[in-house]
């Protein structure tokens, strides 16, 4: 018999819920994380008296206790709603264009939506209702033809979903709107997925927008860790096993098969099934013998290309946020209005005045979010990993605090006595990711979303007996997508077990 039913690699969103969902099936599972503590992405690091949320800044798919969406119902399947607290966040996104006026924030509401963006651009009225009802029909039509994968899907039922699915999100943009800076003011969470409108899926831009005005942004009180200590502890409480700083270094697959995993201890571990949430090169290159991997892997991975890393600048402050002129939870300020830019930008190690930031702060909906008469902010500028491979590591750290002095000087024009308010500061680069998470050049959306690699072409196949996939690697990037990938692979995992 083999030591454990299923081996879980790593215990991020993926790999924490197919592990609990298993565990709660009676099935006998182990999950191995490098880390010393689970989360992956959904984690949280101390510094002083700020315990600060690494990566989540608005939950999608949640709803509420009266108007349950399908991530409500997944965690509860996994019981950790009771465990948690939730807050709705009131604000999609405030949106600020450097050396501009521009200045609006957006509800999560459709009708406030609307109602908003309306009066903001007059001019362009019936195109912005048109707009906004035609991205409900085609969601409506996205979650049987694809999400629910109706067997009879096909043009007829799904007129919407087959013309405009693969269509580009500027192509469709363009198509309802005339004004530029419309079409800029409805698209920042482009930077979400990682590739600019005219780039990616009009379906990829579409599900995050119309996903937040329905079930609305959420935050976790606790933030991510919160969410994943109450995982593992559905895990252990159904006699399920997690051990920390127990990374994996081998897969073992003998004829086609999996056989269990070798840990970087050195210690072998026997079981018909493996379900990796590493990403997928380090599940296909670093973790298997190349005679092992299938063409078919081979051949998807060539057309891929890694995605952009992060660099994020953590920062306490010793007052509440009103006192620095921070309205909102979550603020997006760019630089140029040209996305496209933006996205090349993101390429280019030195951080400019074209760089996207993201900030957010919860306590503005949250205010026990850190110590009583504080505010905790994190602001994200996406950046390629490579860039920062080059950086030798004697100049690492002075890089590193060149960067956030710009974007600190940029978020002055907008919040100009922030940086007095600074108690506490931690900046993370790809590198960073690079270390704690494990993905290549610090990748945190996985591979670039471009049409081509959108969610309905990437495949969580392996094409090995007894090996799963999980996680933004394997499918689609973000708290919901990840979890919902646990979900998936353990279905398939009972079945092949049965
Ligand atoms: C700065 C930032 C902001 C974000 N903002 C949002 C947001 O607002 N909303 C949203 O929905 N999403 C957001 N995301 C994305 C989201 O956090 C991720 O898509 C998601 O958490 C990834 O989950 P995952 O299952 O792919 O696992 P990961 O988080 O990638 O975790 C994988 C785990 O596997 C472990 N591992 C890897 N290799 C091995 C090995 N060989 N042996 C053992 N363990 C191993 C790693 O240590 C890690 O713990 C953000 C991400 C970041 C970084």
């Amino acid at each position: 018999m083999s030591d454990y039913d299923v081996i879980v690699i790593g215990a991020g969103n993926g790999g924490l819920m197919a592990a609990a969902r298993l565990a709660k099936k009676g099935v006998r599972v182990l999950v191995l994380e490098r880390h010393n503590i689970p989360g992956g992405c959904a984690t949280s690091f101390c510094r002083g008296r700020f315990e600060f949320e690494v990566a989540l800044h608005q939950l999608s798919g949640l709803g509420t206790e009266g108007y349950q969406g399908p991530l409500w119902r997944m965690l509860a399947s996994v019981d950790a709603i009771d465990k948690l607290d939730f807050v709705t966040m009131t604000d999609l996104y405030r949106l600020q264009l450097s050396g501009t006026d521009l200045d609006i924030t957006l509800r999560p509401d459709r009708q406030q939506l609307v109602a908003d963006l309306q009066a903001k651009f007059p001019h362009e009225k019936e195109g912005i209702q048109k707009f906004i009802d035609f991205s409900y029909a085609y969601f409506g039509e996205a979650i049987g033809a694809y999400y629910m994968q109706d067997p009879d899907a096909g043009p007829d039922k799904y007129p919407l979903y087959f013309k405009y699915a693969l269509k580009s999100a500027q192509d469709v943009l363009n198509e309802y709107f005339k004004d530029p800076l419309l079409k800029f003011v409805i698209a920042p969470y482009w930077s979400y997925i990682g590739v600019p409108p005219s780039l990616m899926s009009f379906h990829d831009l579409v599900s995050v927008i119309v996903g937040y005005c329905e079930f609305k942004p959420s935050h976790i009180k606790g933030g991510s860790q919160a969410l994943s200590n109450a995982v593992v502890d559905t895990i252990i409480q159904n006699s399920g096993t997690i051990r920390f700083s127990n990374g994996v270094k081998k897969i073992i697959v003998k004829g086609g098969v999996v056989q269990g995993v070798i840990t970087e201890k050195g210690e072998e571990i026997t079981s018909r099934i493996v379900i990796s949430n590493a990403s997928k090169i380090s599940t296909f290159v670093d973790m298997m013998d190349s005679k092992d991997v299938p063409a078919e892997v081979t051949r998807e991975m060539r057309q891929i290309s890694i995605a952009q890393g992060a660099l994020v600048l953590y920062m306490g402050l010793d007052c509440p946020p009103e006192a620095v002129d921070i309205k909102e939870s979550t603020n997006f300020v760019f630089g140029t209005d040209d996305y496209d830019r933006a996205y090349q930008q993101m390429k280019n190690l030195e951080v400019t005045n074209e760089d996207m930031m993201l900030m957010s702060c919860y306590n503005l909906v949250d205010p026990g979010f850190s110590p009583e008469g504080t505010s905790q902010v994190a602001v994200v500028t996406l950046k390629y990993g490579d860039t920062w491979l080059q950086v030798p590591p004697s100049q690492y750290a002075a890089k590193k605090y060149e960067c956030a002095d710009v974007i600190l000087n940029r978020l002055a024009e907008f919040y100009p006595n922030l940086r007095d308010h600074i108690e506490e500061i931690e900046i993370a680069t790809p590198i960073t990711s690079m270390r704690y998470l494990g993905t290549q050049r610090g990748s945190i959306y996985a591979y670039d979303h471009f049409i081509k690699n959108s969610d309905h072409f990437v495949r969580n196949q392996t094409h090995i007996k007894g090996l799963h996939g999980v996680g933004g690697w394997f499918g689609m990037i973000g708290f919901q997508p990840t979890l919902t990938s646990g979900v998936v692979a353990a279905k398939n995992v009972l079945k092949e077990l049965n």
